[in-house]
């Protein structure tokens, strides 16, 4: 049994940890498998099981340090989950 980290917004499935990603649990479901996937690293920084589950639970996070630039820069941000209409996307917020 998976550890569940919350309720997939997509299909109000189950978000759980696979090895490589955080995913819900009807991915592979015949009748329309739900796309939702978070990744474990994102930005040059790791995101642990406590802040996807953060994110899943509130659709953002609050402010996290630790991401890296393609310049090679630490910075911080807010990760938020925005619909486009169809899917669920991972963003970053710098205001607020
Ligand atoms: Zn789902």
């Amino acid at each position: 049994m998976k550890h569940v980290l919350g309720k997939c917004p997509q299909c109000a499935g189950q978000v759980v940890e696979f090895r490589n990603f955080y995913g819900c649990t009807n991915w592979r479901k015949p009748d329309g498998a739900c796309p939702f996937t978070l990744p474990k690293t994102f930005a040059g920084r790791e995101i642990p099981a406590h802040v996807a589950a953060d994110l899943i639970k509130n659709r953002c996070t609050k402010r996290l340090s630790g991401f890296v630039s393609q310049a090679g820069n630490n910075f911080e941000a807010k990760l938020e989950l925005q619909f486009n209409g169809s899917l669920w996307r991972l963003k970053m917020q710098f205001t607020g």
